[in-house]
């Protein structure tokens, strides 16, 4: 049996083109075979039409080991996965005698007959077995047949991602060798630094294909991957231990975690273990901050770290705290004295809590840049005060986006503040 080092994906339904649906097969099939070492040089979608379909499972078939196609198995006219398929071998589909009495029992234990279009989903051609599917009426397909002497295998899927998953697992998957090598990968998560300055900072170590160290920017900051491949996990993680110290001393300093670490239920976990009460005072995330940490909650009956939350829409609701801006900065603040606003706001809302800690966030100021009315400058500032003293600094955002500028503003703020209760 052939072993799949290599794989396209094809994606099939015009609704995929048209951006009506996301294509969260891709992804997810991508990931399964990432982690059996398996190369995906190439995915496409491409729409519910025979000749381009069959045009690109052709140069995918030239290409790859495995074409894994998803979609166009329904009943109707436009889902033509199975014949493209055909035309591509230049075979003929005919009713497969096993597959039609499967389907005519499922509907027969729905209690109703099969609709004739549903005939279809029984085709089978002469290089094609028939894959169960036992969340749905279309059968998966699974054709080998062979270039230049070497075996290729053409999968098709049904596009339902529930059914999709379960005939991967159990029916497909199995069926298929992979390499025996293993695949081990880290990300670390970074705050403080740009993906473009990542990129500087990681030189030489980004342009490697074995490990491979790629960037993302994400609304949490950038995260850096570390992936390695080896004969097993051992050596897999031989390689990669070296090169994730690098990346670790390089960009020590921002990493705040790792894989599936999240930067709330961090704060909230140094919040318990250091016994520290927290209040916010938000004029800024319009609640994104608590939302994520409240989100991030933890056992019901461990003790809540928060006393209270004060989220402002508007300068004015700030009011509810007293005095709440500095006479000095309203009624119009510069946005040079954000953070004497940040701290005031801190200040008093850690006394009128009665918190240990209260991280504020003071109102947005927006500042037009001269000539490009689109191309606004959002300024803020974080302040921790607790009982040391209080710490704040600005934080300048382009305009792109109210949800994105929100999100920004609340990790920053978090980091500051995860910074702070590391310290102490
Ligand atoms: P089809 O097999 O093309 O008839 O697709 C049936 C349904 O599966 C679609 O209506 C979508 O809801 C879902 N689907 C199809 N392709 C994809 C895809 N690439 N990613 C996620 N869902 C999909
Ligand atoms: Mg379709």
């Amino acid at each position: 049996m052939t072993v799949v080092h290599s794989a396209e994906l094809i994606a099939v339904g015009t609704e995929l083109l048209l951006g009506e649906i996301d294509d969260t097969n891709s992804a997810w099939l991508a990931r399964e075979l990432a982690a059996r070492s398996v190369d995906v040089y190439w995915s496409q979608r491409v729409g519910d039409n025979r000749e381009r379909i069959a045009q690109a499972i052709r140069a995918a078939l030239d290409r790859a080991d495995l074409v894994l196609l998803c979609g166009g198995l329904g009943p109707t006219e436009d889902d033509l996965t199975r014949e493209a398929i055909a035309d591509v071998l230049g075979e003929e589909p005919a009713v497969d005698a096993a597959l039609e009495r499967s389907l005519r029992e499922r509907f027969g234990r729905l209690g109703r007959d099969m609709p004739n279009g549903n005939l279809k989903q029984a085709w089978l051609i002469p290089s094609a077995e028939g894959l169960a599917n036992p969340a749905g009426t279309a059968p998966g397909w699974l054709v080998r047949t062979a270039i230049d002497g070497r075996e290729r295998y053409i999968a098709a899927l049904p596009g339902p991602p529930f059914e999709l998953e379960r005939m991967w697992r159990e029916q497909l998957s199995p069926r298929l060798s992979f390499a025996e090598s293993a695949f081990v990968a880290t990300t670390l998560k970074t705050q403080g630094i740009g993906e473009s300055h990542v990129a500087e900072v990681l030189a030489g170590l980004t342009e490697a294909s074995n490990p491979t160290v790629a960037t993302y920017a994400k609304r949490d900051g950038v995260h850096v991957r570390i992936a390695a491949k080896g004969s097993d996990r051992g050596a897999a993680h031989a390689l990669l231990a070296p090169v994730l110290a690098e990346v670790e001393r390089r960009l020590s300093g921002h990493v705040w975690g790792r894989d599936d670490e999240e930067l709330p239920a961090l704060v909230l976990a140094l919040l318990r273990r250091r016994r520290v009460l927290l209040a916010l005072v938000d004029g800024a995330s319009g609640g994104v901050l608590i939302d994520r940490l409240d989100e991030a909650g933890g056992p019901a009956d461990d003790e809540w770290p928060l006393s209270t939350a004060v989220i402002a829409w508007r300068d004015d609701a700030l009011a509810v705290l007293g005095s709440a801006l500095p006479a000095a900065a309203s009624p119009e603040p510069a946005a040079a004295d954000a953070a004497t606003v940040a701290v005031h706001l801190a200040e008093l809302g850690r006394a009128r809590c009665a918190a240990d800690l209260c991280l504020a966030l003071a109102p947005w100021r927006v500042e037009a840049m001269a000539g490009t009315p689109e191309s606004a400058m959002w300024t803020t500032a974080w302040a921790v005060a607790g009982p040391d003293g209080t710490e704040a600094r600005r934080v300048t955002l382009p305009d792109l986006g109210h949800g994105w500028r929100r999100e920004r503003v609340a990790f920053t703020a978090l980091v500051a503040l995860w910074t702070q209760l590391l310290d102490t």
